[in-house]
């Protein structure tokens, strides 16, 4: 089969290439322009002709053989005019996959070792996938997740829903996720391997569910989505244009109650609070007000 007949495969596995550097977060490609010249020009017309990111970009053309770094958009991005968005701080294409990604899809992932280390369900996460004002994203499914298939639904997801509650929102009414997705053995902090291969599930989420404000909860979360930076609890961040703000994962909170230390306790929950508070302000709302006792309105 000659050159042309094989394009099209070869510009699909191209393009698959960008697409999962892209998921694991290169936003810059290097590609100089002599590399397209034996090609003839209606395909190199083609390449030209996606979307340019910014009229700034698309006004600098580079000549033949000069190397440029093109941002990695995705090949073909939904027109927002078919899916309104009210927010204008996120205007982020929707990934390729236009889907959540499934307990079967999942289970079907190979990326890092986790699968064969002793899991029994995956556990992609859950609740309002339709811009809610808050994602929640902890660390890794524990034993109760594991057996269940759901995120946060052992003790530290209690103590998660009553921080939920707080801030005067249901479970159901925010999203729930994990950097991973696969239990680790006897609950370890993930490996940064496996945490690398797991969080571009953890961006598609981010990308199709469109939360306000993510709330990140332990450092495992922190890391996971800010590798690059030295992430601080309370300290405001930028995700993908979405807001993003840390704290203390829930399990860490419960470990002063089991260690019989209110004072620790208090000081912890108070800091989350703080936290959970600013996030809310951020999104220009105050937590409901706590009824006195005998207070019926
Ligand atoms: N801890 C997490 O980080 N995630 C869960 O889903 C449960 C416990």
């Amino acid at each position: 089969m000659g050159l042309m007949e094989r394009l099209p495969e070869i510009l699909n596995a191209f393009e698959q290439a960008l697409e999962l550097e892209r998921e694991l977060g290169t936003r810059t490609v290097e590609c100089d322009r002599a590399l397209l010249a034996p090609v003839s020009a209606p395909v190199a017309a083609r390449v030209d002709a996606r979307p340019p990111a910014s009229a700034a970009t698309s006004a600098a053309a580079p000549a033949l053989g000069q190397r440029v770094s093109r941002p990695l958009t995705a090949p073909n991005p939904e027109p927002r005019t078919t899916n309104p968005d009210p927010r204008t701080t996120n205007p982020e294409p929707r990934p390729t996959n236009h889907a959540l990604p499934t307990a079967a899809e999942l289970s079907a992932c190979t990326r890092c070792d986790l699968h064969g280390l002793g899991r029994t369900h995956v556990v992609p996460g859950q609740g309002n996938a339709d811009s809610p004002d808050f994602m929640f994203v902890g660390e890794a499914p524990g034993a109760d997740e594991d057996r269940q298939g759901l995120a946060f639904v052992g003790a530290a997801g209690q103590f998660l829903t009553k921080m939920i509650a707080a801030m005067g929102y249901t479970r159901d009414q925010v999203f729930i996720a994990n950097i991973c997705k696969c239990r680790p053995p006897n609950n370890r902090t993930p490996s940064p391997p496996e945490m690398a291969a797991c969080v571009p599930y953890l961006k598609r989420q981010i990308a199709l569910v469109r939360p306000k404000c993510l709330i990140l909860l332990g450092n495992t979360a922190m890391r996971g989505l800010f590798p690059d930076a030295f992430v601080r609890r309370g300290q405001w961040q930028t995700y993908e244009g979405i807001p993003a703000i840390g704290t203390f994962h829930p399990a860490y909170i419960l470990r002063f109650d089991s260690a019989r230390d209110p004072a620790g306790l208090r000081k912890a929950k108070l800091e989350v609070w703080d936290t959970l508070k600013l996030a809310l302000a951020r999104l220009g709302k105050k937590p409901p007000e706590i009824k006195k006792k005998g207070q019926t309105t």
